[in-house]
């Protein structure tokens, strides 16, 4: 069953206007703002929406994406997006973004302030993984391009 679906125009501005203050410096720029509306055209609306209420999305100068759970009433965490993420075909890059958003639906704990052992990190990887390529209907696991060369967290 297919799930409805925003479209690109919908999405575009959908995240815009609403970082903390303490954020606003990191605001994502044009072409960031452009891959996270395309990759949310790929899932599914009541992720979405959940997504909207719940996440903050930032620029960061580091990999193409990480997220650390912060308390930023009303938001739970916040996901780093960086213009490396531009470099992978638009099919990967919703893949990544829809990790990253899978890791809060999934109340994982952050790999980054939470002490994990390795089999706990690489455990929530893959519950990420599967949630996100359920949501979008396709998986990188599966098609082999798990080392791409492309880190996320
Ligand atoms: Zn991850």
């Amino acid at each position: 069953m297919k799930e409805e679906r925003y479209t690109f125009e919908e999405l575009c501005g959908m995240f815009d206007g609403r970082l903390p203050d303490e954020l606003r410096t990191h605001k994502l720029n044009d072409d960031l703002r452009t891959s996270l509306a395309q990759a949310l055209t790929k899932m599914p609306k009541r992720i979405v929406e959940w997504a909207s209420g719940t996440l903050i999305f930032i620029s960061s100068t580091d990999k193409p994406a990480f997220c650390i759970s912060r308390k930023l009433k009303p938001f739970k965490g916040i996901i780093f997006l960086s213009d490396c993420l531009r470099g992978c075909s638009e099919k990967k890059q919703a893949f990544i973004i829809a990790h990253e958003i899978a890791h809060f639906k999934l109340n994982h704990k952050c790999g980054i302030s939470d002490k994990l052992t390795k089999e706990e990190i690489h455990k929530q990887q893959n519950e990420a993984n599967e949630l996100a390529g359920k949501w979008l209907g396709y998986d990188f696991e599966e098609s082999g391009k798990r080392k791409e060369g492309i880190s996320h967290e």
